[in-house]
């Protein structure tokens, strides 16, 4: 070691040793998987879930997917009249309903995108597999995730808590809004 080497040992020790003591006394962003479950944010995109009852098999999601991963099969029913008199209806019977998660790439364009509710996120994302295959999830097993998805955040304050606003479906009244103090 030269005599330039030496002076520019020590003060470069001293600096590491004052880069590690702060260092510990900082808490660590890192935590221990799979012994420490992660603080995952609610929203999280783990996994998609189906509310099966929600499915109108309108094929809206399968058709967006830019994966082409959903895959759905229904079939039409003949659901007799409600009322005396009225006549006959025709209904989707979902039949199959399964998303491969080997190709889904969670843009979440298929939940975006379905008008019925009937899709999902759940933070859960422990579900590899050791085979590929095994990430076909069929509709029981998408239909499993639902007890996983949280409760939507609450409404902001004021907003209606009706389904359908009075302004829709007849009225042609603008809604009634709040006005600002003066
Ligand atoms: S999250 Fe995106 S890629 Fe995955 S199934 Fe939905 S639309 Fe397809
Ligand atoms: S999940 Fe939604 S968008 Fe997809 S087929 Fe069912 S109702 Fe249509």
């Amino acid at each position: 070691m030269t005599d330039q080497d030496k002076k520019g040992f020590v003060p470069g020790l001293l600096k590491g040793m004052g880069t590690t003591a702060r260092a510990m006394t900082k808490h660590a962003h890192t935590q221990e998987y799979p012994d420490v479950s992660p603080r995952l944010p609610p929203r999280s995109r783990g996994v998609i879930a189906l509310e099966e009852s929600n499915c109108t098999s309108c094929m809206l999601c399968a058709r967006e997917c830019p994966d082409w991963c959903i895959y759905i099969d229904s079939h039409k029913e003949t659901v007799p009249p409600t009322t005396e008199g009225g006549r006959e209806r025709k209904e989707n019977v979902l039949d199959r309903f399964a998303i491969d998660f080997s190709l889904c790439m969670y843009c979440g364009i298929c939940i975006e995108v379905c008008p019925f509710d009937a899709l999902f996120w759940s933070p859960e994302f422990e579900y590899a597999e050791t085979d590929i295959r095994d990430l076909l999830h069929e509709k029981d097993r998408l239909g499993q995730w639902m007890a996983t998805v949280p409760a939507p955040p609450a409404l902001d304050q004021g907003a209606p808590t009706s389904p359908q606003p009075s302004h829709v479906g007849g009225s042609t009244e603008p809604p009634e809004t709040e006005q600002p103090a003066p």
